[in-house]
Order: C-alpha cells, then structure tokens, then sequence
C-alpha cells in the first residue's frame, strides 16, 4: 500500500486546505479540530488523503447553505481517528450497510464509488471506517487507522 510515513496533523490540515475554499463557496461553517499531537501512520499519503477528502466531499454535499461540518483528527496512542461530522439529513439506519456497496448512490451524478474506495484503503492500512451510531442530527464518519512509526 506504501511506506510513506505521514503526519497525521499534516493529513488533516491537507483535506482541509483541500477542501476549505469549496466550504466557503457553499457558506458552511467548516471547523477543523486538530488533536493528533504527535501521532504518525505509514502507508500511502495520497490514498488516505483521497479518503479524507472523498468523506468531506460527501459531508458537504449533504449540507445545507448555513450547515456545519467538522474535521476532527485524534491520536491515542495506538491509533489515529479522523472524524468528519455534517448537519446534513444524516443516513437512515436501513441505508448503513448499503453505502459502503461500490456503485450505490443516491445522487444523480454519483458514481457510488468514494466510500467503498475510501474503506478499502482503510482496511488496505489496517484500520476501517464506521458511521457514528447515535449523531443527534446529521451524520459522523469516522476512519480508525493504526499507528505507526517507521523501524527500518
Ligand atoms: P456518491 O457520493 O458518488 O453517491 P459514495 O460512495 O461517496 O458515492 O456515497 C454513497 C451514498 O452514501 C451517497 O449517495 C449518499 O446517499 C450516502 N452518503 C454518503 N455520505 C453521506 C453523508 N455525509 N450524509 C448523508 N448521506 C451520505
Ligand atoms: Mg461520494
């Protein structure tokens, strides 16, 4: 998958950037809460760059004018988790499983294709990507990923 070694900070305030001007275009609230302290993770930059902006890109098509979404990115020691919560309409339960199928959409234009990528190259890295059970209003990915440190 590649042995990149990356930042966990530095992924986040990438999608970020990435992501910030086309937030603004659309007036949401864009918060980007940075907890990753030193926490690091081997594997491919750009894949889970492509991740984290594919989870944004669907949070932002999911708000409304005026909406909120929040990047949270957190390190524990063993692992890192990266959270992109929306106030969009958020994802029926019965629809959970279903999202993650490669060409499922519910878009005109969608291809169905960024969540089942984005999960592969989570689970390509070790870790996964959950919805959050219980998100009072709007929805709550989160990618789980392990961390690591290079040795050789
Ligand atoms: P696409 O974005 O091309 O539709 P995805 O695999 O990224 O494909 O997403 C699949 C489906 O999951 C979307 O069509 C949508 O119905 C649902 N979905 C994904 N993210 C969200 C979200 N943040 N809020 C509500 N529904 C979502
Ligand atoms: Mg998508």
């Amino acid at each position: 998958i590649g042995a990149d070694v990356i930042v966990a900070s530095e992924l986040l305030a990438e999608a970020a950037q990435t992501m910030e001007p086309l937030m603004r275009e659309q007036g949401v609230d864009f918060v980007v809460l940075d907890d990753c302290l030193d926490g690091r993770l081997v594997g491919s930059r750009k894949a889970l760059f492509g991740a984290l902006v594919n989870l944004l890109e669907n949070a932002l098509q999911a708000t409304p004018a005026a909406g909120k979404i929040c990047l949270g990115g957190n390190f524990s020691g063993e692992s890192l988790r990266f959270s992109v919560r929306d106030t969009g309409p958020g994802i029926p339960p019965e629809k959970r499983d279903r999202i993650f199928e490669p060409f499922y959409t519910t878009k005109g234009q969608g291809t169905g294709l960024g969540l089942a990528i984005a999960l592969g190259v989570a689970r390509a890295h070790g870790g996964t990507i959950e919805i959050s059970p219980s998100v009072a209003d709007g929805a709550e990915f989160v990618m789980t990923l392990p961390a690591g440190v290079a040795t050789t």
